[in-house]
């Protein structure tokens, strides 16, 4: 299972927010693919605290006591699941990271297998959900999801796809680069390229707890999706903008010709068709602004430069700072 070759160096990231009753079973699931892998392979955990307010902390602080491969990052609040796998992609520093979901919806069993793609050249290794013990409410809503961003993006984002997946050194020094706010880490990761393969997963379902995902959060989740990775909206704004232009011209164009006929006494009672006019011209000027007012909204955020999250604190063995320079040699 773990294969010939040479040892290499493993981070597994892992974000948690409010998960206390997932914690432990989580960590047993995850240690039973990771046991084996420790023969071949230096595998370090790393648990973002993604400012949980229950008793994850504590419980993270018990698994981190037993093993002195798991690191556990604090961060100093809830910044949210991008976020928070961010924290862990900083920190790592092996030949390879994999990160998914700490609830026991990401069977880790894949491991093994993603590290052999790897090994056959593959530089990212994505999973894609199929089969799934998820509800039929956000089957339809990722699936609706997936379909309107390749319908108005360029960046080809596989759909159905989850944060579950294997990056290479090279594709983590890419995001690294990366430093946008916004973040939505499945387009950012496609973005960037690379050799990359995809593996089909049943999802499970959670080992207990809800999910963290409320729809308000789905929607901003889709808005980030959106508007960082197409400004086809605001081209929307543009052409339908423009179509009212035309419209308007060819109503000038009516009237004069009343005009021109010395018919214009037949032109009084114009109220209602002014009315609808002025009415859809004034919605298509505010759909415009507001596209506009977004992207605005965005700049705003990512010129201030904000860092994408603060670590309060960091528990464990590992070292404080990735070893400089590549230590390793390459597989
Ligand atoms: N999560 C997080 N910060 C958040 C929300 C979620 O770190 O603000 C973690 C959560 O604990 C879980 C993973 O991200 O390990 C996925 O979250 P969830 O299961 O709620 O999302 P879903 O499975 O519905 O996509
Ligand atoms: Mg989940």
């Amino acid at each position: 299972m773990t294969g010939e070759g040479p040892r290499l160096s493993i981070d597994i990231v892992v974000p948690l927010y409010n998960e206390e009753q997932v914690v432990a079973e989580f960590h047993r699931r995850l240690m039973e693919v990771v046991i084996p892998l420790r023969r071949a392979h230096d595998v370090r955990i790393c648990y973002v605290d993604d400012g949980s307010i229950d008793q994850t902390g504590a419980e993270l602080a018990k698994v981190a006591a037993g093993d002195e491969g798991v690191t556990v990052l604090e961060l100093s609040r809830n910044f949210g699941h991008q976020a928070a796998l961010t924290a862990g992609l900083d920190r790592a520093h092996g030949d390879l990271v994999v990160t998914l979901d700490g609830d026991g919806q990401h069977p880790p069993e894949l491991i093994p297998e993603m590290i052999e793609l790897y090994r056959a050249g593959y530089e990212v290794v994505l999973t894609q959900r199929v089969a799934a013990e998820v509800g039929r409410f956000k089957r339809w809503t990722s699936a609706a999801f997936y379909r309107m961003l390749s319908a108005i993006g360029d960046t080809d984002i596989t759909a159905g796809s989850a944060d579950y997946r294997l990056v290479s050194r090279p594709v983590l020094e890419a995001l690294r680069q990366m430093r946008e706010y916004h973040r939505f880490l499945r387009g950012m990761v496609a973005w960037a390229g690379f050799r990359t393969v995809v593996l089909p997963y049943a999802e499970r379902a959670r080992i207990g707890g809800r999910a963290k995902y409320s729809l308000a959060r789905m929607a901003r989740f889709a808005a980030d999706a959106t508007f960082s990775f197409s400004l086809v909206p605001v081209g929307i704004a543009l052409l339908v903008g423009l179509a009212f232009l035309l419209l308007a011209a060819a109503e000038v164009a009516y009237v004069l010709s009343f005009w021109a006929t010395g018919q214009q006494a037949r032109l009084a009672p114009g109220w209602s068709s002014l009315m609808f006019m002025l009415l859809i011209v004034g919605a298509a000027l505010m759909i415009a602004v507001g596209l506009m007012g977004i992207y605005v909204g965005y700049i705003f955020q990512e010129v201030k430069r904000r860092p994408v999250y603060l670590l309060r604190a960091v528990h464990g063995n590992a070292p404080r700072r990735p070893p400089p320079g590549p230590d390793r040699p390459e597989p």
